[in-house]
């Protein structure tokens, strides 16, 4: 058995994105202000307790990536005074302009009305990598023990207990072998463990299955796909936000994309964010996100604001959709869910990051509780959901609570849902108070249903002209994502042999279709039922979990790979 070093804190954060940093934030606020209270009135006593966040990114900010235009209302909770902080917030403009618009294959038209959730006077358009590496750097100055390039490889347990956290193994072989610089992942014991991992996280997936914290309906995910581009002066003014919905989705697929203008970065470069959201639970198999926003890009209305420029970054990431009755129970034993990891997340407006970042505050509030009264049992941890359903979070998340589930009806349906839920404040929606959906996995249609119908193959090869439009290697390389090679596969596929047999017959391998980053090929394989056999590059792999979301038969199972592997987002 190997031996680990095992650390002790009171509290231990597992992830280094706006909801953990929040939580490590406020937390190390609380105990100035309790100890700052003890100095004034002379009673009680000071205390120091101990805190640590760990992030598998390299550094704080490289796996980070959003939208990403910010209501600053988080923001203004956490850090009230930020408007003025030195160093400077790093926000890139404030939307001064803002309109949407409906798109067809050949070209579209602006809505003669901004819809209510689109409108974004008063919000930023933001940088979410810089703005993690600028919160991280607040977190260290209050004291706070940040360990960027270890990743949380599994949870600590003593019964429903979480009790820490035990990190990633390093230099271990591709075959599971130790090598020369092999590292036992250490320990960290917490009394309470915030997990913050984010969309889909390897530790939130197996704790919500081993405790059945699951919601009202499964979780449902989109995958966003963003590249950022440097453009003429002019072309694209900064705070501008436009919202496109339409083409190049057909009307059964959830999402739409975005065109932001991010005004002058990177050394007086002229920045525009450009992207697009596809819900995880469409019924295509060739679905492929990478390939939709490059069709996106070709709309006459769309590339005259990238026409002249440059792609710099490009990322990928799965959001968590489901809205409110998706949220699994976030406390328990020793631990409480925060952020992606507790799906917190509207929608209807496309925004996660204040909302992230408020439960971050309202876990920090509860676990400093907790502590003080020795208690972090789930009889006392429960404070954080009452503290959620006493808050703005959670008015904002019931509004919105049937939002992507309208659409499982067509996009019509859902739009009119959407109406209703609006023009009544959430109060009344079209169909039910409480609309249910499955897995998204399970509304993807097999090869012979899908195309023997209505439906029309997408996967034609797209002539990528290396300008507008780019293959998906080209944009992995642009993603800066780099892993050790030789380390095991953090892709598990638990079922391989169906690959090559009953996903070739009944799905297609969508894998090799869904995953932006072409990880997943089909291999010729001389001896195999269909002469192929499926290829992993798991190098190329940009951590955004669709393949764990989407895989038809779910038997691809996302680990964390070694610590500070992944890309390395800038700007987006
Ligand atoms: Fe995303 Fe999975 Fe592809 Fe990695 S392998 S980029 S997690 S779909």
């Amino acid at each position: 058995m190997t031996e680990r070093d095992v650390m002790d804190f009171d509290v231990v954060v597992v992830g280094g994105g706006p909801a953990g940093l929040a939580t490590a934030i406020h937390f190390a606020n609380l105990v100035e202000r309790h100890n700052a209270a003890v100095r004034k009135s002379g009673h009680g006593e000071e205390v120091a307790p101990q805190i640590c966040l760990i992030e598998k990114a390299a550094e704080l900010g490289a796996h980070s990536l959003s939208g990403a235009v910010m209501d600053p209302k988080g923001l203004d909770a956490l850090l009230p005074g930020w408007r003025t902080m030195e160093p400077k917030a790093p926000v890139e403009a404030e939307v001064h302009d803002d309109y949407a618009m409906w798109l067809t294959k050949a070209g579209g038209f602006k809505f003669p009305i901004t819809p209510p959730p689109l409108k974004n006077h008063g919000n930023f358009v933001v940088s979410l990598n810089k703005l993690v590496k600028w919160l991280g750097g607040i977190a260290e100055q209050k004291g706070i023990q940040v360990f960027p390039g270890f990743p949380g490889a599994k949870l600590v347990r003593e019964g429903d207990r979480v009790t820490g956290v035990q990190l990633g193994d390093a230099g271990i072989d591709k075959h599971g072998q130790p090598k020369g610089n092999f590292q036992a992942g250490g320990i960290l014991a917490g009394k309470v463990v915030v997990i913050a991992e984010g969309s889909r996280g390897s530790l939130t997936k197996q704790l919500v299955a081993d405790l059945h914290l699951e919601g009202k309906n499964p979780q449902v995910y989109g995958i966003g796909v963003k590249e950022v581009w440097e453009v003429p002066k002019g072309q694209c003014a900064p705070g501008l936000v436009v919202h496109t919905m339409g083409y190049p989705l057909d009307s059964h697929t959830f999402g739409g994309g975005w065109i932001y203008g991010m005004g002058e970065t990177e050394g007086g470069k002229n920045m525009v964010s450009v992207g697009l959201v596809v819900g995880l639970d469409y019924r295509d198999p060739t679905m492929d996100a990478h390939r939709q926003l490059q069709l996106m890009k070709l709309n006459p209305k769309v590339a005259p604001f990238l026409r002249g420029g440059k792609m710099l970054h490009y990322g990928a990431k799965s959001l968590p959709e489901g809205g409110l009755y998706a949220m699994p129970r976030c406390y328990g034993d020793g631990f409480l869910l925060v952020g992606d990891a507790a799906g917190v997340m509207n929608s209807m407006r496309l925004k996660g990051i204040h909302l992230a970042m408020r439960s971050g505050m309202l876990a920090a509030e509860t676990a400093f509780a907790c502590l003080q009264k020795g208690d972090t049992s789930a009889a006392a941890t429960v404070a954080y959901e009452q503290k959620m359903k006493a808050d703005w979070m959670h008015e904002e998340l019931w509004k919105c609570r049937n939002f992507h589930q309208g659409f499982h009806k067509g996009r019509l349906a859902g739009l009119v849902n959407a109406g209703f839920a609006t023009m009544f404040g959430g109060k009344g929606t079209f169909w039910s108070d409480e609309l249910k959906s499955d897995a998204g996995h399970t509304y993807m249609r097999k090869v012979g249903e899908y195309f023997g119908g209505k439906g029309k193959p997408q996967c034609d090869k797209l002539a990528e002209d290396g300008t507008l439009t780019f293959d998906k290697l080209t944009s992995v390389y642009s993603s800066g994502t780099l892993h050790e090679e030789d380390q095991p596969c953090h892709l598990v596929v638990t079922q391989p042999d169906l690959c090559s047999t009953r996903c070739v017959e009944e799905f297609g391998n969508p894998c090799q279709h869904f995953c932006p980053a072409a990880v997943y090929e089909m291999e010729e394989k001389a001896g195999t039922k269909h002469g192929v056999e499926l290829k992993i590059n798991a190098s190329n792999c940009v951590h955004c979990k669709t393949c764990d979301i989407m895989d038809p038969y779910q038997v691809i199972n996302w680990v964390t790979p070694e610590g500070g592997g992944g890309p390395n987002y800038t700007n987006l």
